[in-house]
């Protein structure tokens, strides 16, 4: 297996100029561009347009000049099934990128499946409207809906909805690369690398916590490393429980910053023939043993602020209530539980949890699942990019939506947004490592490949002329065989219509 390393070279500072030529792609052209002279090369992969001295890269580290040739430094990652006889499949992490975007991308390469003729187009696309989606597995309270996140106290995103048991944040976007400061846009974009990249980042929300967020690793919330998602919120947690509990315990309050449960009021108390114990909670009861906003977000008690669960209690009913009675207060990842008993005044006194009551709090924590950070990378690819791939860029949006194109990014499969344009989504866990650059003006860099039948490439107005066999695509560039991802479908069979 032949691997190649990237080529090291310093960076020359920044030195745009306007284009005065509109000259041909890659590498060969730049020394014989006539902007350039014998020394310096002009890289053309992106509206910065660098001069590049003799062993020195570009501004975005990633085009060098290596012998006065315009070199793209990072090697071509290619896919390889295992097995004798695999496939191999270009990926478009290190391919290098065409500018302006009329040109044909850097690899168009044509290979065979299964017996059908295939092309695969393989970019680099430069991504001014892309965003990063992340959600964080945990209960804690990271902040309020549209809060700012910073990083190095730069705004670089907000705070959106909380999902089951996650909380979601957007990082990056156009406005935020582009409509801010330029500060403000460089320090977005290079976070949003690094997101993209599998590294950790520090966040802090306006308002909420400190975050440390990495791909595919649990998330720190206010320097607590997260274990447990939730099984389900506090009344979902009554509903799978309640019949564990039948005969061992008179009720049971599952404290939830959003839907705390009560089992005796809740209809799986009630269907069970639990006796209601009279128990009277803080908060607005929203249905039958479900009350909303016992108390406020934070980082105690199930996503509350609360350190002391008999402070969500109002009190207890002397009609109904009855000393003796025994309560379990959990939260819904069974992290925090206490065991009372009323006393005569119908007051809770800690009491010594019976084992039997502390078997089911403790398979409460056993469903929940792991806390994780995931990263999703969502670009807009249905701009100019398209014209790497084909003439008529409108028929390349209408082949992905017919489903005769699968659009991978770096050999991960990508979700297309419905409607118009390519906006694709993908997880970044399931790319290959450092697939993201950055361009300073400033963009994100993302690896896109377009895969389809070779006549459908005829039929979108495909640049065919510009189609090299696999085996050229692998002599021409630097590459470094990987495999994929074991959860990634094969991209050149990943659609019921490629085979
Ligand atoms: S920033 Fe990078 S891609 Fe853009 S012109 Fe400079 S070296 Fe080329």
């Amino acid at each position: 297996m032949t691997q190649h390393t990237r080529v090291d070279l310093g960076q020359d500072d920044i030195d745009p100029v306007m284009p005065l030529t509109s000259g041909p792609t890659l590498l060969e052209s730049a020394a014989a561009s006539p902007l350039v002279g014998d020394v310096k090369v002009q890289c053309d992969a992106c509206p910065v347009l660098c001069h590049i001295s003799p062993g020195r890269t570009g501004a975005c580290d990633r085009w060098g000049n290596v012998d006065g040739v315009l070199t793209r430094v990072d090697p071509v990652l290619v896919a390889q099934q295992s097995g004798a006889g695999g496939e191999m499949f270009v990926t478009g992490v290190g391919a290098g990128t065409t500018y302006p975007d009329y040109k044909p991308a850097p690899f168009i390469v044509a290979s065979e499946h299964k017996g059908v003729d295939m092309v695969t187009a393989v970019t680099e696309g430069i991504f001014s409207y892309c965003s990063f989606k992340l959600k964080i597995d945990t209960d804690r309270y990271l902040g309020p809906e549209q809060g700012n996140v910073r990083h190095k106290g730069e705004i670089v995103g907000h705070v959106t909805t909380a999902e089951y048991g996650s909380q979601m944040l957007s990082i990056g976007g156009v406005h935020r690369l582009t409509g801010g400061s330029r500060k403000e846009g460089r320090a977005t974009c290079q976070l949003m690398a690094d997101l993209g990249n599998k590294r950790a980042v520090d966040l802090s929300i306006d308002g909420g916590a400190q975050l440390v967020v990495q791909a595919g690793r649990a998330p720190v919330v206010d320097g607590v490393t997260e274990s447990r998602m939730r099984v389900g919120c506090g009344s979902a947690t009554i509903g799978i429980f309640a019949k564990q509990w039948l005969g061992l315990i008179d009720e049971v309050v599952v404290v939830d910053d959003h839907i705390t449960g009560v089992l005796s009021e809740h209809p799986a108390g009630s269907f069970l023939g639990m006796r209601f114990s009279g128990i009277e909670m803080k908060g607005r009861r929203s249905t039958a043993g479900r009350y909303f906003k016992v108390a406020n977000p934070g980082t105690g008690w199930g996503g509350t602020d609360i350190i002391d669960p008999l402070n969500i209690i109002e009190g207890f009913d002397a009609n109904l209530s009855w000393a003796g009675m025994r309560l379990l207060m959990v939260s819904t990842t069974g992290e925090h539980s206490a065991y009372f008993v009323l006393d005569e005044a119908l007051c809770p006194q800690p009491a010594t949890m019976p084992p039997a009551v502390r078997t089911v709090v403790e398979r409460i924590a056993e469903n929940c699942e792991p806390a994780l950070c995931t990263v999703l990378f969502v670009g807009g690819a249905g701009g100019s990019l398209r014209a790497g791939v084909t003439e008529s860029p409108v028929r390349l949006t209408r082949s992905i939506k017919e489903a005769l194109v699968n659009v991978t990014c770096g050999g991960a499969p990508a979700y297309i947004w419905p409607g118009g344009g390519i906006t694709v989504m993908v997880d970044v866990s399931r790319m290959p490592d450092n697939s993201f650059g950055t361009v300073p003006t400033p963009a994100i860099v993302a690896p896109i490949e377009f895969t389809m039948r070779l006549r459908d490439y005829a039929d979108l107005g495909g640049h065919m002329e510009h189609i090299i066999p696999l085996s050229e695509a692998v002599k021409r560039a630097s590459v470094r065989y990987i495999a994929l991802d074991a959860a990634n479908a094969w991209p050149l069979g990943a659609s019921p219509l490629l085979g």
